[in-house]
């Protein structure tokens, strides 16, 4: 048996009822199988393999909290601090009724990969919540991040764990829990990111995900000749980095057509006006639903299906597994020619092998959103130097470090034979630095 299947094994065996982090563990390493079989000696005497999969540490704890009726709620809270070979913890917390040790650990150990596709020095890392902010009141949002934050600080910092957002986890919830950290520790430093500009934040934070998967697109596209102006795009979700890659796209000369929540999915022929979805979501909180109501000529479609309206480009911004065999058999179908992840692992495995089979260019989400946590890294430098940059010069980065890890991802698919399997080309570049700073560090 191969090393890699061997690990893949031990994984499933040791960790049972983590189907997410079997996966998320399977994809890669089945990637890196042409690397591991060419260095399988050094690799196994270190047990490289097996102290990848096995994080250094998960910090898992109460939150108790009371609701505006006055009822004390208890929900579960975690930190996984997976690798922190090339640099501190990073990675977003998210709060929503799904969350569990298996989701946070598969986002975590694609955390340390596309960490390291960025070129900055941060290890990787992911938090959470089975806490919905879905419906709650501001006072019961605060009530809860401030309890959050209270067992949370015990274990992070500026130099040692650096959490940003995630799914439910925006500018509001990063105000309280930044609040709590600094009331707790007495420390005004660099321990989250995502922050208000007026409080430490980084310009273009805010749209850097969405954006960062539109430079990556872009890159993607010219390398095959073509262009996004003027092709249809369908973006899934509704949420941060979906208003972001929506907002970019249509500047780089794109129609969308269609976007979505957990509800349902609204079509709009004539291409989707961005501020009436900023509006919705970013101001009210409402529904995507509500956009129907409000745009002449929109459709509004309860339930899943958003794949069957027809587009060039398919980018899945919403959520985990979001996209499966069925739906990219009706895109393939329909011509889709390019898919990139804003989301993580929204597409399931055979979806992904089906699209690379059946031609369509496809970027997996640990490199096309990695300009999310890129800028994260970027404001935790203009905290280091208590200096702020401008949008453009953060933008300007942004954009470099967006066309670096195509190249990056391009060129390490190019050296292994498996040119345009931009899954490969990510999990090799990505793991190949993690790797040689783990053997430089000792058995650690
Ligand atoms: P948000 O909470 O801002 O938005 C998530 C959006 O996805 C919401 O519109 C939500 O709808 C929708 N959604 C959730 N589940 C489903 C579903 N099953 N079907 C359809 N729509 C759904 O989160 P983000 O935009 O921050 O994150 C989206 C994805 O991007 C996640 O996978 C996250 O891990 C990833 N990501 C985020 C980064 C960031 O900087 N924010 C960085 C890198 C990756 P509803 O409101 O109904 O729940």
């Amino acid at each position: 048996m191969s090393y890699t299947d061997e690990v893949y094994d031990r994984v499933v065996a040791q960790n049972p009822g983590e189907p997410e982090f079997h996966q998320a563990v399977k994809e890669v390493l089945d990637s890196l199988k042409v690397v591991i079989d060419a260095n399988e000696e050094k690799y196994r005497s270190l047990s490289i393999l097996e102290r990848l999969v096995e994080p250094e540490r998960i910090i898992s704890f109460r939150v108790p909290w009371v609701d505006d009726k006055g009822v004390v709620q208890v929900n579960k809270g975690y930190r996984v601090q997976f690798n922190s070979a090339i640099g501190p913890y990073k990675g977003g917390l998210r709060f929503h009724p799904s969350v569990n040790q298996s989701i946070l650990k598969f986002l975590g150990f694609e955390q340390i990969f596309k960490n390291s596709l960025t070129g900055l020095p941060i290890g990787g890392g992911k938090g959470g919540s089975n806490f919905d902010p879905k419906g709650k009141s501001d006072r019961e949002v605060m009530a809860f991040c401030q309890s959050f934050m209270t067992e949370l600080s015990k274990y992070i910092g500026a130099d040692r764990d650096v959490p940003a957002g995630d799914i439910g986890v925006g500018g509001r919830e990063i105000g309280y829990l930044y609040g709590q950290y600094k009331r707790n520790r007495d420390l005004y430093e660099g321990v989250l990111t995502g922050k208000g500009l007026t409080w430490g934040g980084s310009l273009v934070r805010t749209q850097a995900t969405g954006y960062g998967v539109v430079y990556i697109l872009n890159e993607m596209m010219k390398a095959h000749n073509d262009e996004i102006a003027g092709k249809t795009a369908i973006v899934t979700g509704s949420g941060n980095v979906a208003i972001y890659a929506v907002e970019k796209i249509t500047q780089f000369g794109a129609t969308v057509v269609a976007m979505c929540d957990s509800n349902g999915y609204i079509y709009d022929p004539n291409g989707i006006k961005l501020d009436v979805v900023k509006q919705i979501k970013e101001v009210e909180r409402g529904r995507i639903k509500e956009y129907a109501d409000r745009v002449e000529g929109a459709e509004y479609h309860e339930g899943v299906g958003i794949w069957n309206i027809k587009c060039d480009i398919y980018l899945p911004c919403a959520t985990q597994n979001e996209l499966g065999l069925d739906a990219v058999k009706t895109l393939v179908a329909n011509g889709t020619k390019y898919i990139a992840e804003g989301a993580n692992m929204p597409t399931t495995m055979e979806a992904t092998e089906y699209v690379q089979a059946n031609g369509v260019i496809f970027m997996p989400g640990k490199a096309a959103n990695a300009g999310g946590v890129a800028t994260s890294a970027l404001e935790m430098s203009q905290n280091s130097m208590r200096l702020s940059w401008t949008a453009e010069e953060v933008d300007e980065k942004l954009h470099g470090i967006m066309v670096n890890i195509f190249k990056k991802v391009d060129e390490a698919s190019t050296r292994y034979g498996m040119k345009d399997n931009y899954v490969v080309g990510a999990n090799i570049a990505g793991f190949e630095k993690v790797v040689d700073a783990m053997m430089a560090q000792g058995i650690v």
